[in-house]
């Protein structure tokens, strides 16, 4: 594993490199989705602070097993599609929810969020290539989502993600990245209209991109990518085939 991870951040820095930024600009997450405990604790000691998990309930457990340890050291992202019926359980648990996608998953996490009270950091989830099988919001139904999220006092929106097609050459995906990094300076620079209502949302903290996994995140990352989600490049393969 500590090849593996060395050889992601140098790929991550070249591409950095190659695009005239800054290599603290990238977040890596590493995806333990499926993968056991003590492969968690190895990246950890590889310096990896950063998990993501699809599924909830794994999410809430190793949350646990790994709390007592490591405390609020490890950062948990939710990237998996998020049932309304599992925000409670996981709102306070992971620092960022990467996959809203609805108003009504919105209004579920402001009540609970709103209960705990906790602000809760979310990124918008597009689906860019308009693919049947993915989640995510068709890039039409981006602002009107929006600008509902930042009416909502204990939601802050902090940026988009999206999950690309699945390709072998990744150079496919380019502009797929390409559009969501306009979408992104789109909001980011949107007059909102701060008049008679009330709106919680500073474009200062709009400042999260996450895109690019292990097949194509050097594309994603020159095209401005600020958070990576790497599976099988930090852990090696899955045991199922459907992982994506
Ligand atoms: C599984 C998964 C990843 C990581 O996939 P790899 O191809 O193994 O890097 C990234 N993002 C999401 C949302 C995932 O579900």
């Amino acid at each position: 594993m500590e090849e593996r991870i060395k050889d992601t951040i140098m790929r991550i820095e070249a591409a950095c490199n190659r695009s005239g930024r800054n290599p603290s600009e990238v977040t890596l997450i590493a995806v333990s989705k499926t993968k056991p405990l003590y492969m968690i604790e190895e990246a950890y000691n590889l310096g990896i602070r950063h998990f993501g998990e699809n599924k909830v309930q794994e999410l809430v457990r190793k949350h646990k097993d790994l709390e007592e340890i490591y405390g609020r050291e490890i950062k948990w992202h939710q990237i998996g599609h998020l049932q309304r019926n599992k925000v409670r359980q996981v709102i306070d648990k992971a620092v960022l929810i990467h996959s809203v996608d609805s108003i009504r998953l919105g209004h579920m996490i402001e009540q609970e969020a709103a209960k705990k009270d906790i602000i809760c950091d979310v990124l918008i989830q597009i689906n860019i290539a308009k693919e049947d099988t993915k989640d995510g919001v068709s890039i039409d139904e981006l602002v009107p989502l929006f600008m509902e999220l930042i009416r909502l006092p204990h939601i802050r929106v902090r940026g988009l993600m999206t999950i690309a097609p699945f390709v072998t050459d990744p150079e496919k995906n380019r502009e797929y990245f390409s559009k969501m990094r306009q979408l992104f300076i789109d909001i980011k620079t949107k007059n909102i209209d701060n008049g008679l209502t009330d709106i919680y949302f500073d474009p200062k903290s709009f400042n999260i991109l996450s895109m690019g996994m292990t097949g194509d995140y050097e594309v994603a990352v020159e095209e401005g990518a600020t958070m990576v989600r790497i599976g099988t490049g930090i852990f090696g393969e899955r045991e199922y085939a459907d992982a994506r």
